[in-house]
């Protein structure tokens, strides 16, 4: 630049040596002066043409108001702040995490440095999928730095779960099943099925007859799927049981033996023959051996039961033994009047064990028997007497020995081989029946 600047100057001066005005202040002015009328420049400062720096005083220019001459001076003091300043040269690289450092030279002179802290970049984060989500696995997603690749975080991608696409029917209902479908993801392909509807039951047709059922026997039936010929059902049919029209008694039973009787299907025409038990006697009336009532209208007080009496000879000492008579048909024991030294006792015994049961005990002895008001044995039982209790026959009766016992009492009765059937008709007991009528007053 001096250099330059002295070539102008000398430029200059050739132009003032032209014109012959100023002279310069120099030994080469002073070499001019000589030949030429000589006067003093007149400076006048025009523009600065650089600033001082570090190095340099500011140059400025200076311009002649004379001759036009010009003239670079230094001036001042050189600028120690005023570098000019090369490219920064990193000593320390700066890092996502840490600080690095740089310098840099000034130009003009080597020894001026300046050094600088270059901050933390930070990291920058970036997105990144390490693992992608499926429909029923999760993924993973990291957040990385794309310059020094820290990761920085990492996070859970939820699982998609599955996009089903429409159901498909794959197998319709039959009688006994649902029908069936399908679906699938369309994303992974996974497949699932799925029962449809549900099973529609048998449309069965009218059973047929394979062998009618009778009274007894079962038959059988069967009917087919309208729907599916294979679906078969077959069912027994219960026997119809006998038809029975009603018992007809072919044999009466009675206290001795058993009757019969008989009934007939009206389908099958099948007979069934069935025993009737014999009879029983819940409560029966137990006689002595004697006329009936009924059969004797020689009292005022008539009646038309069976009911016996016993006229007996009360004069004659000793026993008289007379039989018992249940339900006018039955044997069932002995009543015995004993007589003596004037008095009587009544005493009786029983046969056949536990099939007989005295429900109500009643006998008396009477002068007639019109003397009684009544004749069932509920009503007369103020008149009874005891077993073995002695009886003084005058006392009771005067003179009286035509007597009359009358053994009426109540009992219940079922079957005793003990047991035996009255024959009221026969030759002995006529007999004994004529003796009696003969000792009635
Ligand atoms: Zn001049
Ligand atoms: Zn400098
Ligand atoms: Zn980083
Ligand atoms: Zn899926
Ligand atoms: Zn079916
Ligand atoms: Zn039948």
């Amino acid at each position: 630049m001096f250099k330059n600047a002295r070539i102008a100057k000398v430029v200059f001066f050739a132009a003032c040596l032209t014109l012959a005005l100023c002279i310069a202040g120099s030994a080469m002015a002073t070499e001019i002066t000589s030949t030429t009328h000589v006067s003093d420049h007149v400076w006048v400062y025009t523009r600065n043409i650089s600033a001082a720096n570090c190095s340099t005083p500011a140059i400025n220019l200076y311009t002649c108001s004379l001759c036009g001459a010009t003239e670079e001076r230094r001036e001042g003091a050189s600028d120690p702040n005023a570098h000019v300043w090369g490219d920064w040269n990193i000593s320390t690289p700066a890092t996502c995490v840490t600080s690095g450092t740089r310098y840099r030279q000034c130009m003009l002179n080597v020894h001026h440095t300046q050094e600088d802290v270059i901050a933390a970049y930070g990291h920058t984060p970036t997105e990144r999928i390490v693992t992608v989500a499926t429909c029923t696995t999760t993924g993973l997603k990291e957040i990385y730095c794309a310059r020094c690749g820290q990761i920085i975080s990492t996070e859970v991608i939820p699982a998609t779960n599955h996009s089903w696409g429409p159901w498909t029917t794959i197998k319709q209902a039959t009688c006994t099943e649902p029908g069936e479908q399908t679906h699938s993801c369309t994303v992974c392909g996974l497949t699932e099925n799925a029962p449809f509807g549900s099973a529609l039951g048998h449309n069965w047709g009218s059973w047929q007859i394979i062998n009618a059922a009778t009274c007894e026997s079962n038959g059988l039936r069967t009917r087919v799927c309208l729907r599916d010929a294979s679906h078969v059902e077959t069912e027994v049919i219960p026997a119809t049981g006998h038809n029975w029209g009603p018992w007809v008694v072919t044999k009466q039973a009675n206290f001795w033996e058993e009757g019969i009787r008989e009934r007939t299907c009206t389908i099958c025409g099948l007979k069934q023959t069935e025993k009737i038990p014999t009879t029983t006697f819940p409560n029966a009336t137990v006689c002595a051996f004697g006329p009936r009532l009924k059969e004797s209208n020689l009292y005022p007080n008539y009646s038309d039961k069976w009911y016996m009496f016993t006229p007996f000879d009360a004069s004659l000492n000793g026993s008289q033994t007379y039989e018992l008579v249940a339900a006018d048909s039955v044997i069932v024991g002995d009543v015995t009047l004993n007589i003596r030294d004037g008095y009587l006792t009544v005493d009786y015994s029983l046969k056949g064990g536990d099939a007989i049961h005295i429900t109500l005990e009643f006998f008396t002895v009477l002068n007639s028997i019109s003397d009684l008001s009544q004749y069932e044995p509920e009503g007369l039982m103020y008149l009874k007497i005891n077993r073995n209790q002695a009886i003084n026959l005058y006392e009771k009766f005067g003179g009286d020995t035509h007597l009359v016992l009358y053994f009426c009492s109540r009992c219940s009765l079922t079957q005793s081989p003990a047991f035996k059937s009255l024959q009221y008709n026969s030759t002995a007991h006529k007999s004994l029946l004529s003796a009696m009528y003969a000792l009635m007053d």
